[in-house]
């Protein structure tokens, strides 16, 4: 478990990631009343503007701005604007649940997508880390086959996490590598299952395919496999993130999502985009490159560290 200077770095290095929205915020949202001293509709219409830059979404920055301007006469300042705006974002993010999936078959298999260079294999090495520190037996698959470099990279992460690790040589058929993944995970009594998968779009079609056969092959060993459909997406690549999720979504159904890179340039505003536009709960952030940035996504910290 992450002791407390633990959970304090990573609280700060979540904060510097999101420093860029948070200047933006509070610098923007300052201006805002230094040419007036009420809200009016101009200002909620600069408002709206300056959400929308923070990579928030139209659709939600106008929902944000609906919910404030019910409430205009208890605000002529910046300071109480911000508090509003923060508990209005608190309590959209609250509304659904994010906790991770619980555990409660063995092994639990967690299928983990997305488009090439999002942070998969990264996520699954941390989220191996993290399962082992608890106590749980992983085994990570490595059925992304398409070149014997990831294979390579997802042993070194493996290794890293002290997880079992199953793989076939590369240009293997990945679902017999998921297969044998969830084979040994029973045989060798694993608890948790993480099944790594390739991620090129240029292959679009190819790709969706591929991972459904991936995953009818897990369903074929172990009938209520896989457990979770995790989707990775890259911070960073802003409302991008949104049209990838729902391409996955549409084939798959992705049960939970990855947010990585929120400790580079992406501007926070995502995190809440997503939880609005999608019906899938956010999981995990990734905070950086190493095995402990990862962490549950808490929507109070996370507007903690926004504004
Ligand atoms: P994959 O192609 O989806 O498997 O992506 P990788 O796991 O190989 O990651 C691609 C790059 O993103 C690597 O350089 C990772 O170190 C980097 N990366 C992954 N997650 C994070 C994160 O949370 N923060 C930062 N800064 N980099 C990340
Ligand atoms: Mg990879």
């Amino acid at each position: 478990m992450t002791n407390v200077n633990e959970t304090g770095g990573l609280f700060n290095r979540l904060r510097r990631g999101l420093a860029k929205t948070r200047d933006l915020l509070t610098t923007d949202l300052d201006e805002l009343f230094t040419r007036k001293k009420q809200i009016d509709d101009d200002l909620l219409e600069d408002l709206e503007e300056i959400l929308i830059t923070s990579d928030i979404g139209v659709q939600t920055a106008m929902d944000l701005i609906e919910r404030v301007s019910g409430k205009t006469s208890t605000i002529d300042n910046a300071a109480t604007l911000k508090t509003v705006l923060k508990d209005e974002i608190l309590s959209s993010l609250q509304e659904r649940q994010t906790r991770p999936a619980e555990i409660t078959t063995k092994p639990h298999v967690i299928m983990v997508i997305g488009v090439n260079g999002v942070g998969k294999t990264t996520t699954i090495g941390k989220l191996a880390a993290k399962y082992s520190a608890v106590g749980k037996k992983v085994l990570i698959a490595a059925a992304d086959t398409f070149r014997a470099a990831a294979i390579e990279q997802l042993a070194i992460w493996a290794e890293r996490a002290g997880a079992d690790f199953v793989k076939h040589k590369d240009g293997a058929d990945p679902a017999a590598v998921a297969f044998d993944g969830i084979e040994a995970a029973r045989a060798r009594g694993a608890d948790v299952v993480l099944v790594d998968t390739a991620g090129r779009l240029h292959t679009k079609v190819n790709l969706m395919e591929e991972l459904k056969k991936i995953k009818r092959s897990v369903s074929k060993k172990l009938p209520d496999a896989p457990h979770e459909i995790l989707l990775v997406l890259d911070a960073t690549t802003g409302q991008n993130a949104l049209s990838q999720a729902k391409m996955f979504d549409e084939a798959l159904k992705i049960t939970g999502i990855a947010l990585t890179k929120l400790d580079g340039t992406a501007k926070g505003g995502i995190v809440v985009s997503i939880y609005n536009s999608l019906n899938v709960p956010l999981r995990y952030v990734g905070v950086g490159e190493n095995i402990e940035d990862l962490q549950d996504f808490e929507p109070r910290q996370f507007v903690d560290a926004l504004f």
